[in-house]
């Protein structure tokens, strides 16, 4: 078992998803939720599953929530729970403090109250799949700033049997492929004479502008 252990509050369909795949990593997680059908369907997945009332600090506190190295504040719908446990889980010492926000405005709130990490799951799942809607062969992105992206793409059938040299992005658009996942293993800074194939994802660095702009002349 590795060092890291976690508090999820909140096992709706945000915390039992991510606390189940932190155990599946191999942490040690504690789930707290005050609908005891909630805990129920996670107990035997968790290292612990308690019914609580996350906004009660004497609560908290005996669960000895201090002693955890991450808490993950999982509560939508229910903003002033939300906040409360937040605020709660920072003063109880809680090293670093995750939040989850329904809203812009939540998570302006969260950020206030000096929260580590606000996440927005919805819009920005809602952000994803537009990309990926409109960009047939992307399969994922990590924007770096406002302007760059790193993109993995899938090698369309066009591009199937070519070089790199022959196909040259950079030199072309300005964005960079900087590895290659093909069946075998992946290729880090792969060099002009590799070669595409279909079955290939190919993982580009640029401006968004380059980035679409390559992709728009192999689609
Ligand atoms: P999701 O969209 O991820 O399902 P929800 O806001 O619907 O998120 O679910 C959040 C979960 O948090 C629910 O299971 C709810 O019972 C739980 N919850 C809400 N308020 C509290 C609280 N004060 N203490 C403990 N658990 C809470």
């Amino acid at each position: 078992m590795k060092n890291h252990q976690f508090v999820i509050i909140g096992l709706g369909r945000f915390g039992s998803s991510l606390s189940k795949e932190l155990v599946q990593l191999g942490y040690e997680v504690l789930g707290i939720d005050k609908d005891e059908e909630a805990v129920q369907d996670m107990s035997q997945l968790l290292t612990h599953a308690v019914v609580a009332e996350s906004t009660d600090e004497e609560v908290l506190r005996s669960l000895g929530v201090r002693n955890f190295d991450c808490g993950v504040v999982a509560i939508g719908d229910d903003i002033q729970a939300s906040i409360l446990t937040t605020i709660l889980l920072k003063d109880l010492g809680v090293k670093k403090v995750v939040a989850k926000a329904m809203s812009e405005l939540h998570g302006r709130v969260l950020e206030k109250i000096g929260v580590d990490r606000v996440v927005y799951p919805e819009r920005d799942m809602g952000i994803r799949v537009a990309h990926q809607l409109v960009s047939p062969n992307l399969l994922d992105y990590i924007e770096l700033s406002k302007d760059y992206t790193i993109a993995e793409l899938s090698v369309p059938k066009c591009l199937d049997g070519v070089s790199l040299q022959a196909l040259n992005p950079r030199a072309k658009f300005g964005c960079s492929i900087v590895a290659i996942n093909k069946p075998k293993g992946i290729i880090i800074a792969p060099s002009a004479g590799d070669v595409l194939t279909e079955k290939d994802v190919m993982v580009v660095i640029g401006t968004n502008h380059q980035i679409e702009q390559f992709e728009a002349s192999v689609t």
